[in-house]
């Protein structure tokens, strides 16, 4: 499969800094997305520790076979798939290290969504509520499950995706990479076909564009993926830019 992407990142119009970060590895087939948490500008720490993280075991398990997983490698997953969700676990370590570095760091962290590509197949690993979609055709589908609270509330019945939208706790994130050492990454293999697109997103775009308005954003530029990105990007700043905003869009050519 051909990839052809575009990753943006924008401050939006509210926020003087931005604690997202994001990250390409073109040889490795790498694309990562990181919404840190925390004051001080530690947020802004938290995520680019994490991004730098993922990349640094990629790329070790790249171009070495002798490493060593430092949590195991589960035989029930792909190699791709151990390489990623271990990659994931490593920056949450490295994000926890990073805490104990200065007194204003204690506290942050950050989202993970991230996906690695393996020929046909697209390994996605995400904590938190950066979130991964996919467009297909017309169908356009999220493919991660936040960990947030309001999900949690919404999966279980209790409030309704309306109310969701406008919950004063949406923000609340129930696990994240700085939080506990035994960390749970959700990964999934999902193979790809001719022309899908992948959008990866921090919650920036998500509260400020609905699916269905991403959904025909995309579906009108999905050609052009540099554009479509920037139209992403536009519309959420039109409608507040209240968050940081970040993009990355991957479209698949046979
Ligand atoms: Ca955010």
């Amino acid at each position: 499969m051909n990839i052809s992407y575009q990753a943006i990142s924008d401050v939006g119009r509210k926020r003087k800094g931005n604690e997202d970060s994001h990250f390409v590895n073109e040889g490795q087939k790498l694309f990562v997305v990181a919404d840190g948490m925390g004051g001080h500008a530690a947020g802004e720490i938290a995520s680019k520790v994490a991004v730098e993280a993922i990349n640094e075991f990629i790329e070790l398990t790249g171009s070495d076979d002798e490493v060593t997983w430092p949590f195991g490698f589960e035989e029930e997953i792909s190699l791709h798939g151990n390489r990623l969700k271990t990659a994931i676990r490593f920056a949450n370590r490295k994000v926890l290290d990073a805490t104990r570095d200065k007194a204003e760091y204690e506290g942050m962290a950050t989202t993970v969504a991230a996906v690695l590509i393996d020929g046909d197949t697209a390994v996605l690993g995400h904590v938190g509520d950066s979130r991964i979609y996919r467009l297909r055709g017309d169908a356009f589908e999220q493919l991660t499950s936040d960990h947030s609270w309001v999900n949690e509330q919404l999966q279980n019945g209790i409030i309704s995706a309306e109310q969701a939208r406008s919950h004063p706790l949406r923000n609340v994130v129930t696990r994240a990479l700085g939080g506990r050492a035994d960390l749970q990454v959700d990964l999934q293999e999902v193979p790809l076909a001719a022309g899908d697109v992948l959008l990866l997103c921090s919650d920036g775009l998500t509260t400020m564009v609905t699916d269905e308005e991403i959904a025909r954003l995309l579906g009108e530029s999905k050609d052009d993926v540099q554009k479509a990105a920037q139209v992403l990007v536009d519309e959420a700043n039109r409608n507040g830019g209240e968050d940081n905003i970040t993009v990355v869009l991957l479209r698949f050519e046979a």
